[in-house]
Parts: structure tokens; sequence; C-alpha cells
């Protein structure tokens, strides 16, 4: 495989430049030669001149480009509006092939699913890589209709953009179909010698504090734990509703987990009502925390993911970088995550307004991402490994400080998460047994008494003859006994009731809910209770009695009624002599 990259200046330029390649061609065999144009302008007319001329010099070549925020070329941020990719591909097994569709929230399934019919018909094709408009339309919907895709086949691209990161007008085109701006172009790669590799890379970190996403509607995300979702932005980072909104949280996008890994999403803007338009769909009911990014951080997971690709001997690599990390970078800084590709092969892609790749089966749109996408024909070689080379960057003071103050939020965030779930425990938790209190197993009675077809039954308990055990041994031993009568109810519970809330109602009294148990499994479970305090020896009192009330909730009745009942079995067990179980 050859790759000629440059940048466009001209028609003329750009004939000389086909020449060279036609020439190249000549004395080497090729299979097909494909361009991939990335261009900062949207005008259509200048985009047709390339197209037409490309066309004419070489008729055979295919070609497939979009509209950007910027390109990149050997590894770096190009310095020309347009730039012009052409790989050539030297296995006569290999088979690239273009297609181009409308694209719309009305005609996506049918796009994705003329893919999937195109791929099933032609087993070479191992990846497709996707240039999209994504503007005015749900990509949800067409990347979930791409699932059925046949297994393997992997998905890889970007969506297409403007120059201006407020400006959505964007456009597609390929020798498949004209410049467009709602349309998808396809490029097929496949064949037996040839091989892909794909991956995402992000760097992003979260920071201590999780937010529920309450409510959103495709891309606009009005609420996270129920408040208007501005506020998460103005309340912990104090980020301001002005004309930097979209610069000032690019470097505190949203991390979720979709489909088991990593996405991101940034606030594009934030609207009247609270709501942030998010540069992509959220949904309802994710767990998003706000990450944040850090030179250091992401150039180690680009140094840690680079040599994965070095080890897979690449001889082109494609990038689909986030437009937002280049605002991230900055023009000076953006190269230093790209250019160690370029150590390893030619690496050329532009700046995106979404990252997409298949994942598992899944097709995900990412954002503030790269994705990357490395190729080869043939095999891997033994001898030659590939060198990587990138430098130990330095920074100024302000990034360690930002890290340090992220670890710092991170421990506090924690510290407070773990002292919030003690006193949680401790408000329903009993402090003698460590059963729940009574006001917590009241409460579980309630609910259980409210729920449709509730089926439940109870079991109280009291110890026999415990004012003696008190009178003779004193409180210290008394308390014991509540003890070692509290751990035999966890062991039955365990064994026969996993589902079973126990709680201490008194003194040394006790009950237990047992959901989905009858009568007679409850009478069952006493009965086992009974016998296992009745075998459990303490070191004053010896051995020890219990009596106990069994009832099964009678639907429609108050919780008053079900605990009337039950403690009158209670008191017909102590009368009836103690030590026994009575069901009432
Ligand atoms: P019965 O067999 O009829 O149940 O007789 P009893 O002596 O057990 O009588 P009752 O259940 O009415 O007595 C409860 C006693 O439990 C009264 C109180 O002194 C004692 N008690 C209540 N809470 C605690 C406690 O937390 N620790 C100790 N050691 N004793 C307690
Ligand atoms: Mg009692
Ligand atoms: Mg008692």
């Amino acid at each position: 495989m050859q790759q000629f990259q440059f940048e466009y200046k001209n028609l003329e330029q750009l004939r000389k430049e086909l020449e060279k390649i036609r020439q190249w061609c000549k004395v080497k065999v090729t299979s097909n030669i494909l361009f991939l144009i990335y261009s900062e302008s949207t005008d259509d007319k200048q985009i047709e001149k390339i197209c037409g001329t490309i066309k004419e010099e070489l008729p055979s070549a295919q070609y497939a480009g979009c509209s950007s925020n910027g390109n990149i070329a050997s590894g770096h941020i190009a310095n020309a509006p347009i730039t012009i990719v052409c790989s050539v591909f030297e296995y006569i097994s290999t088979k690239v092939e273009v297609l181009q569709y409308e694209l719309s929230d009305e005609s996506a399934n049918d796009v994705a699913a003329r893919l999937i019919r195109f791929v099933d018909m032609n087993p070479w094709v191992k990846a497709v890589q996707l240039l999209v408009t994504i503007r005015g339309m749900s990509m949800t919907n067409f990347c979930e209709a791409l699932y059925p895709l046949r297994g393997g086949v992997q998905i890889f691209g970007g969506g297409a953009f403007n120059p201006d990161i407020n400006n959505d007008t964007a456009c597609v085109f390929s020798s498949a179909g004209k410049c467009d701006s709602h349309s998808v172009a396809f490029i097929l790669y496949g064949g037996n010698d040839l091989n892909v590799m794909s991956m995402h890379i992000t760097g992003w970190k979260p920071l201590g504090r999780w937010f529920k996403v309450t409510k959103a509607r495709g891309g606009i995300l009005y609420e996270l734990d129920g408040r208007p979702a501005y506020e998460a932005y103005y309340k912990y980072l104090n980020i301001q509703n002005n004309e930097h909104f979209f610069r000032n949280t690019l470097e505190f996008p949203f991390l979720f987990q979709l489909h088991g890994i990593d996405i991101l999403r940034a606030p594009i803007a934030s609207n009247p009502d609270g709501s942030l338009t998010m540069t992509s769909d959220m949904a309802e009911d994710v767990i998003a925390k706000i990450a944040y990014g850090d030179p250091h951080t992401i150039l180690d997971r680009v140094r840690r993911d680079c040599q994965a690709v070095r080890q897979f001997q690449p001889e082109i690599i494609q990038v689909f970088s986030c437009a937002g990390r280049r605002t991230f970078w900055g023009q000076s800084e953006i190269s230093k995550e790209t250019l160690p590709f370029q150590t390893i092969a030619p690496t050329s892609g532009f700046y995106t307004s979404s990252e997409f790749l298949r994942t598992d089966g899944h097709v995900n749109q990412h954002n503030v991402t790269l994705v990357i996408a490395a190729m080869r024909e043939g095999g891997v070689s033994e001898s030659e490994a590939i060198a990587f080379e990138m430098q130990d960057e330095s920074f100024s003071g302000k990034v360690s400080m930002i890290n340090r103050l992220a670890t710092f939020i991170e421990a506090a965030t924690s510290e407070l998460r773990e002292a919030n779930e003690k006193l949680a425990l401790a408000a329903v938790t009993d402090g003698l047994t460590g059963l729940y209190n009574r006001a917590e197993i009241q409460k579980r009675i309630v609910a259980k008494c409210d729920e449709e077809d509730g089926r439940f039954s109870l079991v109280m308990i009291d110890i026999d003859n415990f004012k003696f055990v008190n009178d003779t041994y004193g409180h210290a031993e008394g308390d014991n006994v509540i003890i070692g009568l509290s751990n035999r109810i966890k062991d039955v519970v365990r064994e026969l009731a996993p589902a079973a809330s126990a709680g201490r109602w008194g003194g040394e009294e006790f009950m237990i809910l047992l959901p989905n148990f009858s009568e007679e499994s409850a009478e069952f479970f006493a009965e086992k209770l009974r016998k296992s305090f009745a075998y459990s020896t303490f070191p004053s009192v010896g051995q020890g009695t219990i009596s106990l009330g069994v009832t099964v909730f009678r639907p429609g009745e108050s919780p008053d009624s079900i605990c009337i009942r039950v403690d009158n079995a209670l008191y017909s067990a102590k009368r009836g002599g103690k030590n026994r179980v009575v069901a009432l």
C-alpha cells in the first residue's frame, strides 16, 4: 500500500500531483486507488472541480470526502484548508468500494439496511469507513440500525463539520454521489490480504460527583437529578452562560457508559429554560459524571495506544478527531496527540463533529474522542519492528495543579459518599444487633401492605423469661443473649429467606417480614429459628428459649391489623407455655 498526501493549492498543482501518482502506478501492480478529500470549505463548486479533475486524470480511482473543522496530514494539523490523501492498494485481492446515500431521520433505517445487504452480498468486506453529515437528525437511530451488520466488520469514521464550530453547514461527497448536506458516504475495504484495526482514545477522566439524567430528548439534556442541566456547570464549575460557554464546557464534558464503554458528550449551548444542547444524543437514566481533560493524562493514553497500533504494523493510519479536542489543545499543541502516530505510518484525517466506531457490534457515536483506523496489506513482519517515538512533553505548572485538584475532588467526594452511606445505614439500623430498627421494619411492612398483590408473612419473636436473665446475671449478660438471638435470626434468614427483612421491634422483641412466604413456610421458618436458639448456649445463662407468633398477610388489610394479629399469635404462644410457635 502506498500513500500520497498533499495539500490542495489549485487545479494546476492538483494535476501535477495526480500525474505523479499515475507515473507511480505505471511501474507497480495496483488494485485500487482511493482519494479521501477533507475540506474546510463547504463550497460545492470548488469541491466539484477537484472531484472532476481526479475523475479526468485517474478515471479508475474512487473518492470520498467531507467538509471538516480542520485537517490532519502527516500527523499534523494542516495549514491549507483542503487536504487530499490518495491510497494506492497493491494487493490484487484488495477491494475498495464507495457508496453514498441521502440521509435523514426518515431514510436512516433504509440506508442502514442497504449497507447491511451490500455487506451480506459481499463477503470480502472487512471494514466500513463512514463520512456523514450529522446535523438535523438523531444519529442514535442510525447507529442502532447498523447493529445487525455482519459480525466482525469494523465501522469507523467521522461526522462532517464546518471550519466555524458554531456553524452547522456541512457536506459529504464521493465518486458514488454528489456534494450533499444530508448524506452518508461508505467506503468499504476488504479482501484476503487487507488488515484493519480500529480503536478509540479519549484520555478524559471523570470527576467524583455523578448525576442521573432525569430528562433528555435526543441531543437536548433537560434535567440532571431533577434540576435544570445548566445548573451543574454553573454550580460546580462556575461556568457562565455567555459566548464562551462552549469553549469553557469543552474541558468538562459529560462521561457515561453506553454498551459497556466510555462515551463523552459536550454541551454546545445553554438554553433559556436551563437545558443544554449537547454535541449528540444523551439517553435518560444514564449516570453521567463531569470529566476533565488534562494534557498529561491524554498523552499517556496516546502513548499506550500507540504501542498497540505499532504492534499491528500498519502501512497507513487514519485519525478522526473531535473538533472539540482541537479547541481544547489550541492550534499550537493539538498535533501532540496525532504526531506520535505519524512515527508509525503516514497519518491523515480530519477534525469531526462526531467520531464513529463499532465496538462489540454496537456502532457508537463518540464526541471529544480520537477514533483511529490503521490498515495494512499482507502479514506482519517478524524481523522489522516498527519504530515509535514520542517525546516526554512538559507543560506549564498549571497542569499539575489541575491534576492535584482533580485528585483532591475525587478523594473528598468519595469520603463524603462513604460518610453518607454510613449515615444512611445508621439511620435504619439498630445499634446493638445490626438488624433494622423498628422504624425501618415498620416502614417495610407498610410498603408491603400497599403493594398490589403483596404476599408476605410476619414472624414476631420474644425472649422467654428475660426479666429473670437481667435480674440474675445482669444487664450486660442480657445484652449478650439479645445479640445471640439476632445472630441466630441472621443465620436462619440467610439459609431460608435471603429476601427477608429482620428488625428489632423493642427490647427483646423482634419482627421478621418474609416476602412471598405462605403461613406454612413462615411456620417452618419460625420453628427452625426456635430450635436454633434453643441449642445456643451462653456463658452464664446457659440456654434460653423464645416464643414466636406467625401470621400471613390478608390482602386489603391495614399494617396495624396484621401487626396486632401477629402480636396476638405471640401472646398465645406465651400463654400456651412459651418456647413454641403459634400461627394465627
Ligand atoms: P416473657 O417470657 O413473658 O416474655 O417474660 P419476660 O421476662 O421476658 O418479660 P418481658 O418480655 O415483658 O420483659 C422484657 C424485659 O426485657 C424488660 C426489660 O428489662 C428487658 N430489656 C428490654 N430491653 C433490653 C435491653 O436492651 N437489654 C437488656 N439487657 N434488657 C432489656
Ligand atoms: Mg418482651
Ligand atoms: Mg420476654
